[in-house]
């Protein structure tokens, strides 16, 4: 293998995000101080960031770690937190046996720690009671591969999005969820035109925005479009005979579940006949064609057919494993793949081999030398806790997800880890909603701290490396599992040393009997020395025994042959169903939930950034104006969102982009930063049949008014204690916090309250406007401010970021101090506006003074004048609607 050797000081590391698996340039000074770039000789993203990696460096603070073993609510060393995690498992399984106890990890997890995890619980405990957050999130591409190709392949690479001329993107908001990928694509279309995008997604996003056709079809009818594309191909002259004929089987079963005309699909999907056809044509009349998907088709209750149906169209063309094309499965999460590798699913073994597939089974045995061999799969995310909800599990291990906030039906699972008899959580963060929950907590390491390997979207694996030591107590993921597997009773089969030892059996594990037989297979680095492991250079799997690495592209599926008994790829049936839950008059609108721009997850890293919370620091509900009509409910009001099962209050977001009939609320608030936040609550536990990944993106819901009697908005120094309010929802600033607060009752005494909520008893600056119903306050320490409180009847209208910024301003002078109860800098003075461009920290004033008194109308003229979207880019579409919106000002 080559090496890899950064420049002096620093460490080549990847991001910790999304699966588009970016490598990084981290440096850590002497004083403590971090910067991070993009490593321009990392293949995924050629030294590019976007705005999450770029803000690494203020997410790696120890406030908030979880530094030491706590039991009970005490602090514990580790020996004894230890023994007492073993005990009680060993114990549970002889009285209950082994499916009594489970691990439910994460696709922030390395290979290292899932493999050791995976090891104790498949090979040793015995049950197979393990599965991961990734079954949220790709669960369903997983089992489309498997039924059409044989394995769980990806058989493409980032390069065939540069090379096709056709992309199509099925749900997925590429520009803001693998955001450098769609830099790539952005970069590649501009070098070639003629290149077109075409989005299918309910909502206009901003990815959208960039495309050629957007077809904002009904939601989760996706199925029902790629039906009617197949029966298209066939018909149409697109069919590739001669590969369908040598390395395929099953159309004629495929085309018959499909066979739908364009009326039915037309029906079905909502979408005009005509776009249909003009979509219909320029696949089939593009040979270089890559579908890329994301979450929009994977969290389905039809998830798989959805990925089938997509990939019998490239099947039925012919078009896979060559330069340009493909269908091409995106994943969420920087180590969702690297999980789907090593077993980490309920389902499978180690190295893509599979539970339920004896021969599998015996060559793990023998590897791990498994004295209890699980010999079923185990139960999938949605089943598992239900399991523990009614008692069947009585001992389970979280180990650095947030199940209480992220799983369908959250409340549920917040009860059921309330009820379960032993709950042990490993966790980066010391307070999070799941946490609470915890009989015994263990510190795990963070990102910067661990060691290890991580697989991209398009199989590149990749070293984490560590840049700073491990802090406090902090242990990784890896060395917590095997320490309890020693403890259990194995110490020979967990004696790893280092994450090296582990990647080195987990290679040659890939090889054994393999003989390509089985895709997934690295048995080229099998007993890679620790030095070489330190060393390594991502790389994208296979990397056969005796294989050099591939110098270019490597892609999969190029001769034709798949990993099925007859090496020939399956079409498979996939006939059109709706969704799980249908609306009613009680529930009449669909709920959608997703991911934003700047936020990751349930937010334990990324709201620590200032930088990040600046584009959008509360939940919200992105509504179409004709449905808030209907409700009654106004601009920025706020908004009860409920379904069957719970509700949340977040603020109304009126905007066309939303498709009427429709909600979408982002999934990343919880009750550590806003009041009812949490989205999951609303969600039914539905799942996918053939993946169990549950339905995350069809909800019927209500909406209605939040009836509150008054609004706030504070800027705090601290972060309170304790918030007296219906509603609230807090953020971190530079300098402090920013809290915006509703309540359908005033407090008794304001000023006591925002003396409350300041956290301090000093004398209060107060300005009230009798008429008006407004008030204000402010609290002073010296020349810092403490505090300032806006409350008014109505949404207070002050500058938020403006506000935010004075808590690191100097208030030595009185007039200062009375100018801050105006909310807003005053004339003359800049106020930079929410952050659009959150790389370069430019808001929306600025945005509009370059494209007003500037006259800059292109987003390249707003870029040289400001900076903002010239790196990642995902902020262009918000500052094209800027430019659009002076202009349009202007003409009228
Ligand atoms: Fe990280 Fe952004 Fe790259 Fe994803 S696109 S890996 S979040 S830097």
């Amino acid at each position: 293998m080559k090496t890899v050797s950064g420049p002096a000081g620093v460490t080549k590391t990847t991001c910790p995000y999304c699966g588009v698996g970016c490598g990084l340039l981290a440096k850590a000074d002497h004083a403590g101080n971090v910067t991070i770039e993009g490593d321009p000789d990392h293949p995924a993203n050629h030294g590019r960031l976007c705005s999450k990696g770029l803000a690494l460096a203020e997410t790696i603070g120890l406030e908030d770690r979880l530094l030491h073993p706590i039991v009970h609510g005490r602090r514990a060393d580790w020996d004894a937190a230890l023994d007492l995690v073993a005990d009680t498992f060993k114990a549970t399984i002889a009285r209950h046996g082994p499916e009594a106890v489970a691990f439910y990890v994460s696709g922030q997890f390395l290979t290292e720690d899932y493999y050791v995890a995976n090891k104790l619980m498949k090979g040793f405990i015995g049950a197979a009671n393990i599965d991961t957050n990734s079954r949220l999130c790709m669960a369903s591409s997983v089992a489309g591969h498997k039924r059409a190709f044989g394995s769980d392949t990806v058989p493409g690479c980032y390069r065939d999005l540069e090379l096709a001329d056709l992309v199509v993107l099925v749900g997925s908001n590429l520009a803001w969820c693998h955001p450098v990928l769609f830099q790539r694509l952005s970069a590649a279309k501009a070098l070639r035109p003629d290149m077109r995008i075409v989005v299918i997604d309910p909502r206009r996003t901003m990815t959208a925005q960039f495309a050629d056709l957007h077809l904002p079809l009904k939601p989760g009818s996706d199925v029902a479009l790629f039906n009617g594309l197949l029966a298209h191909l066939d018909t149409a002259g697109a069919k590739n005979a001669a590969f369908v004929g040598s390395h395929t089987r099953g159309l004629a079963e495929a085309l018959q579940a499909a066979g739908q005309s364009l009326e039915t699909v037309a029906d079905a999907t909502g979408l005009p006949e005509a776009q249909l056809r003009a979509f219909y044509q320029l696949f089939a009349g593009t040979e270089r064609v890559v579908t890329a998907y994301s979450q929009g088709v994977n969290q389905s209750s039809c998830g798989t057919d959805k990925v089938n149906s997509i990939i019998n169209c490239h099947l039925v063309t012919g078009r896979i494993g060559r330069p340009g094309m493909g269908p091409f499965s995106l994943t969420g999460q920087p180590n969702a793949m690297g999980g789907r590798e090593v077993g980490g699913l309920a389902n499978q073994l180690a190295c893509h081999m599979e539970l339920d597939d004896p021969e599998h089974r015996r060559i793990v045995r023998s590897f791990w030398r498994a004295p209890s061999m699980a010999d079923r799969s185990g139960l999938k995310a949605v089943d598992l806790f239900k399991a523990v909800h009614d008692g069947r599990v009585k001992a389970i291990w979280i180990a650095g997800t947030n199940p209480a906030d992220s799983m369908p039906d959250a409340d549920l699972v917040k009860a059921a880890l309330a009820a379960c008899p032993f709950v042990v959580v490993s966790e980066v963060a010391r307070q999070t909603d799941t946490a609470m929950h915890a009989h015994v907590l263990l510190p795990a390491a963070a990102w910067g701290e661990k060691d290890g390997t991580a697989t991209n979207s398009e199989r590149r694996i990749s070293r984490q490396r560590p840049f700073l030591p491990l802090p406090g107590e902090a242990r990784p993921d890896w060395w917590i599992f095997a320490q309890i597997g020693r403890r259990m009773g194995w110490p020979s089969a967990f004696a790893y040393e280092t994450a090296a030892d582990i990647f080195a059996e987990y290679a040659a594990l890939s090889g054994v009997e393999n003989a390509g037989r089985r895709d997934f297979d690295i048995a080229a680095l099998e007993g890679l020395a620790r030095g070489d492991y330190d060393a390594l250079q991502p790389f994208q799997w296979p990397l056969r025994s005796g294989e050099a690495e591939a110098s270019g592209d490597n892609r999969l599926f190029a001769d034709g042959r798949f990993f099925t008994p007859d090496r020939r790829a399956a079409f498979v049936p996939t006939p059109f169903r709706q969704p799980a839950s249908s609306v009613d008059e009680a529930f009449p609108l669909v709920l959608n939930t997703g991911r934003i721009r700047d936020q990751w997850h349930t937010m334990t890293r990324t709201a620590k950034s200032p930088r990040l919370m600046g584009h959008i620091a509360e939940p919200f509900a992105a509504i179409h104006p004709d449905d808030a009509a209907a409700h009654g409910i106004a601009a920025a009001a706020l908004v009860e969102v409920s379904s069957a099962r719970g509700h949340v209050i977040v603020r109304a977001s009126l905007t066309d982009d939303q498709q009427k009939g429709t909600v979408f609320v982002p999934l990343h608030w919880t009750d550590q930063f806003a009041a009812q936040g949490r989205v999951d609550t609303l969600v039914a536990p539905h799942a996918d049949p053939a993946s169990g990944q549950p339905e995350l993106k069809f909800t019927p819901v209500k909406i209605r008014p939040y009836a509150a009697s008054w609004y706030g908005f504070a800027a705090l120094l601290n972060r309170p204690e304790r918030i007296d309010a219906g509603y609230w929802a807090l953020a971190r600033a530079r300098g402090g916090w920013r809290i915006e607060l509703a309540g359908t009752e005033a407090p008794s005494g304001w000023s006591d309250w925002a003396r409350r909520l300041f956290g301090t008893d000093v004398g209060l600056l107060a300005y009230h406007d009798t008429a008006a119903g407004s008030r204000r306050f402010a609290a002073f320490a010296g020349r810092r401010l403490i505090g300032a409180l806006f409350v008014a009847p109505d949404p207070v209208a002050v500058s938020r970021p403006w506000l935010a910024e004075q808590l690191e301003a100097d208030f030595s002078a009185p007039a200062d101090r009375l100018r801050l109860l105006a909310g807003r800098a005053g004339a003359g003075k800049a106020e930079r506006g929410a952050i659009v461009c959150a790389c370069f920290d430019v808001g929306v004033n600025q945005i509009v003074q370059a494209a007003s008194a500037g006259g800059c109308r292109t987003v390249e003229a707003i870029g040289a004048a400001t900076q903002a979207g010239t790196n990642c880019g995902s902020c262009r579409g918000e500052i094209q609607r800027l430019i659009d919106a002076t202009g349009i000002q202007k003409a009228g």
